[in-house]
């Protein structure tokens, strides 16, 4: 089923979250195992990450270093046809510019079509480890909104090949990031949220916000959304924070603030249990507050965490 679809026939705010495919050498049973605890909770679909391969160098006998490309967590279109047969739930790849020319989005699209997954998250991608910033691939995508327009095409029965006889529609429901505190790259809010506007505009069925961890953050752009007229829903991405070393990590990845308030409660632990302590509380708080106000769904970044998840779905669902 479609997400939107599912969204816009349930009465009640919907539970999801994202898992990563594990890490290479490592078996799917670490995934199955992250989700089993979550599933009592009825996830309405669940995300999977793409990652993108990762430069390694190795040193040679004469001294000298060899470039390695590797991927380190592959597995992503499989997880999630595994997802589906093992769960019934609707499995969201995300799909990335990054690493892929066009002809190779076109058959990756088709295999998804194939294993009958129609909902998939459209991201540019972050930029390969080592690269100060995102460089498309050569024959590949700039930006997030790039492909999907290639998508709506296949949507619309246009494939690369204009000469293709009658091309089946794909049937894909496309979600797209969004950024209450706007994406780093942007020269400001207004410039990032009119390229947001544009995602919707060719498009793009839903929006999924990165992190954050005060809910006047998301309000706010809400409100500023349906202002410019981006009337898709937005679903709020939130995660508990886990330990000290987050109180810089978090920002510094993800372009982030964390409240003050937040800060003060996290710098009082006397060891990262009791801050996973705080992270949960304080994310319980968010999730309760965003229900009270009837966002559509809550999507939960486990990052490995799903016991974290757990304990919050049981005090929010
Ligand atoms: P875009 O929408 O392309 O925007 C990128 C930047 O370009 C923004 O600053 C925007 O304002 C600007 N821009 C957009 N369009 C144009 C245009 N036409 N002309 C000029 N400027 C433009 N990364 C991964 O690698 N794998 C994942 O699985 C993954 N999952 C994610 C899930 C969520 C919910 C979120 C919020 C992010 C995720 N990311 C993931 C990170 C994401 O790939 C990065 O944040 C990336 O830097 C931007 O992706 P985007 O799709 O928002 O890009």
């Amino acid at each position: 089923m479609k997400i939107v679809d599912y969204l816009k026939q349930s009465q009640r705010t919907v539970f999801s979250f994202e898992i990563l495919p594990p890490l290479k050498g490592q078996s799917i049973q670490s995934i199955f195992d992250a989700i089993d605890p979550l599933m009592e909770f009825k996830p309405a679909f669940i995300d999977v990450t793409y990652h993108r391969e990762e430069y390694v160098f190795r040193q040679l006998p004469n001294g000298l270093l060899e470039k390695h490309v590797v991927y380190k967590r592959p597995g992503t279109v499989g997880i999630c046809a595994a997802i589906m047969n093992k769960y019934k739930v609707e499995a969201v790849p995300h799909i990335i510019c990054g690493g892929f020319n066009k002809e190779e989005t076109e058959n990756a699209l088709i295999d998804l079509s194939f294993l009958g997954i129609e909902n998939i998250l459209v991201l540019r991608g972050d930029p390969i480890k080592n690269e100060p910033h995102f460089m498309p691939t050569p024959g590949g995508h700039t930006y997030a909104i790039e492909l999907l327009e290639q998508v709506v095409n296949m949507n619309n029965g246009k494939y690369l090949d204009p000469e293709l006889k009658l091309p089946f529609k794909t049937n894909f429901c496309i979600g797209v990031a969004g950024y209450p505190e706007k994406h780093f790259e942007a020269p400001n809010l207004k410039t990032d949220m009119h390229y947001l506007k544009m995602k919707v505009e060719k498009g793009a069925h839903y929006i999924v916000t990165q992190m954050f961890f005060d809910n006047k953050v998301y309000f706010n752009f809400v409100e500023k959304c349906r202002e410019m007229g981006i009337h898709v829903p937005i679903i709020p991405g939130l995660k508990p924070l886990s330990s000290k070393k987050q109180l810089s990590a978090l920002p510094s990845t993800f372009h982030i603030d964390i409240p003050e308030e937040l800060v003060k409660e996290v710098e009082k632990c006397k060891d990262n249990e009791q801050v996973k302590q705080v992270g949960n509380e304080w994310c319980v708080m968010q999730s309760k507050e965003l229900m009270e106000k009837g966002v559509p769904c809550l999507h939960y970044y486990t990052m490995g965490r799903s016991e974290a998840i757990k304990y919050i779905a049981s005090k929010v669902f």
